[in-house]
């Protein structure tokens, strides 16, 4: 009898444990659910125009895998979403288009006169340093002159390539040379052998580009860490380019854009600090989408790069130099010819430009 009230009050404690256990798995289950339809569904830049598209862990300039990062989702502008799509491919188009008649510019002498330290860059962008405090009033040489926002020529487009210079600029800078246009090189030298990325810089620099800062590592958990870390490794690439080739850089690209997540909580300061230190901001509206995993011809990255210039009478094209974008410099060909039947002439980022960028400010 005892026992087999025992059994009975072990029964029903377990029957209890059991339905405590399933309620809160079901409440957890509901609380987890709830929390996906909110962040599937909401902003949270509350921004109009800025469609999200879930890329887990995942770079969106890149789509490489972000080290380790828990899952995110990223958001990006319309025109950005659209590039995405497959292009249609013209089947009959030639593999290498022809090489237009170039004119030879006079060659400047590099490196440029580097007699003024870096570190005195506020000086040559003619600002003071009184009364700043906190990240302001840290790194003294990463200042540009300020120039005029100029209205560029009707129909202008800029090449711009990311995450070099390697081996594949070597490549790159030849066909720019055959199709006669200058580009814009955001550089990103972190891991990368330095005497080689110094060649480079010269070289990109003799060729009359201009250079530009991307940033020293792509590990955003870094570099989105806060105001102050964003701008100790601007500091360090503007410093490395200043010293290889006498260029105070002016611009400067987000890596994975400006509204990428891992920057929503700097983003905004970082624009106006480095507005107030003078440099210009770029993000894209149109890609050759060399970046995302998939074998692309040369061909096939100038088309993708080409379905976003209708109905923009600018057009800034991202394009990578690492060492992985083998196909990238074959795909300069074809763009430069269509964009100049289409009317655009080709034009180099400087803070003369005005923003391109995905935010709203
Ligand atoms: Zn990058």
């Amino acid at each position: 009898m005892e026992n087999r009230k025992k059994s009975y009050k072990s029964k029903k404690a377990l029957k209890m444990v059991c339905a405590g256990v399933c309620s809160l798995l079901f409440v957890a289950a509901g609380v987890w659910g709830g929390k996906y339809y909110y962040d599937k569904n909401h902003d949270p830049l509350g921004q109009e125009n800025i469609t999200m598209m879930a890329h887990f862990e995942k770079d969106v300039e890149t789509h490489t895998p972000v080290s380790s990062a828990k899952k995110q989702t990223v958001y990006m502008a319309n025109n950005e979403r659209e590039a995405i799509a497959l292009p249609a491919i013209d089947p009959t188009a030639p593999e290498v288009p022809e090489v237009p008649e170039v004119t030879v510019e006079e060659p400047v002498t590099y490196p440029l006169d580097r007699s003024v330290p870096y570190e005195k860059g506020y000086e040559v962008a003619g600002v003071s340093l009184d009364g700043l405090t906190g990240y302001q009033a840290k790194y003294p040489g990463l200042y540009a002159k300020k120039q005029e926002i100029v209205a560029p020529a009707e129909k202008t487009i800029y090449l711009t390539f990311d995450d070099g210079p390697s081996a594949n600029t070597d490549v790159v800078l030849d066909e720019l040379d055959k199709y006669g246009v200058k580009a814009t090189f955001f550089v990103y030298p972190g891991s990368k052998n330095l005497s080689s990325v110094k060649t480079r810089l010269l070289e990109i620099a003799k060729r009359g580009h201009n250079i530009a800062i991307h940033t020293w590592t792509h590990n955003y958990q870094q570099v989105y860490q806060s105001v102050d870390a964003f701008l100790a490794d601007m500091d360090k690439v503007a410093r490395l380019i200043y010293e290889t080739t006498g260029i105070r850089p002016c611009v400067y690209r987000f890596p994975g854009g400006t509204t990428n997540t891992r920057a929503k909580n700097v983003n905004r300061a970082i624009l106006d600090e480095m507005e107030r230190r003078g440099f210009a901001c770029f993000d894209w509206n149109s890609s050759t989408q060399d970046a995302e995993g998939k074998s692309f011809t040369g061909t096939q990255l100038a088309d993708n790069a080409i379905k976003s210039f209708s109905g923009k009478n600018r057009v800034i094209v991202l394009a990578h130099d690492g060492g992985g974008q083998k196909q990238t410099p074959y795909s300069i060909g074809k763009i430069v010819v269509t964009a100049k039947k289409q009317g655009f002439s080709f034009g180099v980022l400087d803070n003369s430009c005005a923003d391109m960028l995905f935010i709203k400010r």
